[in-house]
């Protein structure tokens, strides 16, 4: 088959970029994914399962999810909607379906596997069945960043026969009622799985959480669909970086201002991935005592779960559950726009949606790759405090940049999915000119600061 573009992956990234592109370009693209419907790890993640962050930020740019509605009961009133797995999925179903195959100008391979060979690019059907794929324009690699989660990632850790370790997927489903529960990672994945228990009435103190290293996470309330919260959230982390002597006391200033959570006060975290968590989530999580950090696991058997510096050993009855995927992945950053493909990464800080619609719009309306790049220079995620420093400051110059840009400046801010966007109605408000005029005092001094710190410089004052 012949196509101008073929866009491996249909998750997240794949749909933005695929979405943005053919809102502004007169071109037929060919979508394929060995999953066998669009949402990318949304497939198979576990059924409780929600976004972490507001639904107003997460999708494709033609088309908002969910109803920008701010909810108005339950721990969480105040705080705009968040979409649970069934609603991500019939979201990219429909615009799928609507949108894209009703466009007619996109063809969906699903259950196809993409692998090039000598004679080009091959996509193979479940049945076994190959499709060679003639590109006339470009291909691009919409899983660089794709991320790895339990339910189709083993645990890192060998479990001898008779062990009973399950993913956070099968904790829904576990026949009978388990004497404990034996939560293994530090991420997003084993705080929604122990804040479910919790709130499902499991007693904290029937829950073992192995932690080797302690989060930061950003704090759900600032980050939100709201200018003045969004640009709020700006001038706090360039205002903290500002004065901030060493990545420790940046941190810790976040932490003064209302922007970072960290679960155990008296513990330095050293993983800055920060996803976002509400502070009712983290008081249930400061219910769990029993936290063990004697670094990594090494086996787990039936009657203990051996680690670097310690057993833990297990009653009969507990069951230990597998939250120990690296999520989000930190690839080497390469160029966006490449001689052979064009690999989606983010661009400002965050927000892959955002970010993959942004490169869409942009490979539409320009011409010149070198252009392309200097306007969207790749960034990438956090994962250590370092690498959370230098993905702001990373992000924060490309936003100057694309931002200096008069179409793409007019594009974002029409695009919901980005947070920085103010919706004309709200330029004059008062908390919103207070909000932007406290980034403008702080933003230089900050981004000099961060820049500093990502380079792995302490400041001397
Ligand atoms: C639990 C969880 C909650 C999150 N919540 C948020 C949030 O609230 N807001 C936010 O902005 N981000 C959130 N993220 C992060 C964000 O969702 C992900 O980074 C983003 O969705 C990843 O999308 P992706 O397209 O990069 O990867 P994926 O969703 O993994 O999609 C990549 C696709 O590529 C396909 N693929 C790969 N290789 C091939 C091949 N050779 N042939 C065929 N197909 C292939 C895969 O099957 C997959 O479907 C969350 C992540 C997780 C894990």
């Amino acid at each position: 088959m012949d196509t101008d573009y073929l866009v491996v992956g249909a998750g997240a990234m794949g749909m933005a970029f695929t979405d943005a592109l053919i809102d502004h370009a007169d071109v037929h693209v060919t979508l394929l994914d060995r999953r066998p419907a669009p949402g990318g790890h949304w497939q198979d993640a576990y059924p409780f399962v929600q976004l972490h962050q507001a639904s107003r930020f997460y999708g494709v740019a033609s088309t908002p999810l969910g109803s920008g509605s701010i909810q108005q009961e339950g721990p969480e009133a105040g705080l705009h909607e968040r979409a649970h797995r069934a609603e991500i999925l019939a979201y990219y179903d429909d615009a799928l379906r609507r949108r894209f195959l009703g466009s007619g100008r996109v063809t969906f391979l699903a259950g196809h596997e993409h692998r090039i060979d000598s004679t080009g690019h091959i996509a193979t059907s479940p049945t076994g069945e190959e499709v060679r794929v003639r590109v006339r324009r470009r291909v691009v690699d919409a899983a660089y960043l794709a991320p790895s989660i339990p339910a189709t990632t083993p645990p890192p850790f060998a479990v001898t026969p008779g062990a009973h370790v399950v993913t956070i997927n099968e904790l829904a489903r576990l026949d009978g009622d388990p004497t404990a529960y034996v939560f293994v990672g530090s991420g997003k994945t084993a705080t929604d799985g122990i804040v479910w228990l919790l709130r499902n009435g499991v007693d904290p103190d029937g829950i073992v959480w192995i932690r080797p290293r302690d989060p930061w996470m950003l704090n759900r309330a600032v980050v939100q669909p709201d200018p003045a919260v969004a640009i709020g959230l700006a001038a706090d982390t360039m205002a903290a970086a500002a004065d901030a002597a060493s990545l420790d006391d940046l941190f810790l200033r976040l932490e003064t201002a209302g922007v970072m959570l960290r679960i155990d006060p008296q513990v330095a975290p050293s993983m800055a991935k920060a996803p976002t968590l509400a502070t009712w989530e983290l008081d249930l999580l400061r219910t769990v005592e029993h936290v063990v950090r004697m670094g990594r696991i090494r086996h787990v058997t039936a009657e203990a779960v051996v680690l670097d510096k310690g057993e833990v050993p297990l009653p009969p009855g507990a069951v230990v559950v597998h939250c120990a995927a690296s999520g989000l992945q930190h690839p080497p950053m390469v160029p966006i726009w490449g001689p052979d493909v064009i690999r989606l990464q983010t661009i400002r800080a965050g927000f892959p949606c955002f970010c993959a619609a942004l490169a869409g719009y942009v490979e539409a309306t320009r011409d010149d790759d070198r252009e392309r790049n200097r306007v969207c220079p790749a960034n990438a995620y956090g994962n250590t405090l370092t690498e959370w420093a230098r993905m702001q400051a990373r992000g924060a110059v490309a936003a100057r940049t694309y931002g200096a840009e008069p179409d793409i400046a007019a594009w974002a801010n029409g695009c919901e999915l980005n947070p920085a966007r103010i919706d004309p109605s709200r330029r004059a408000d008062p908390e919103v000119v207070a909000a932007t005029t406290r980034l403008q005092a702080h933003a230089e001094a900050g981004l000099a600061r961060l820049t500093q710190l990502a380079d792995g410089r302490e400041v001397v004052n």
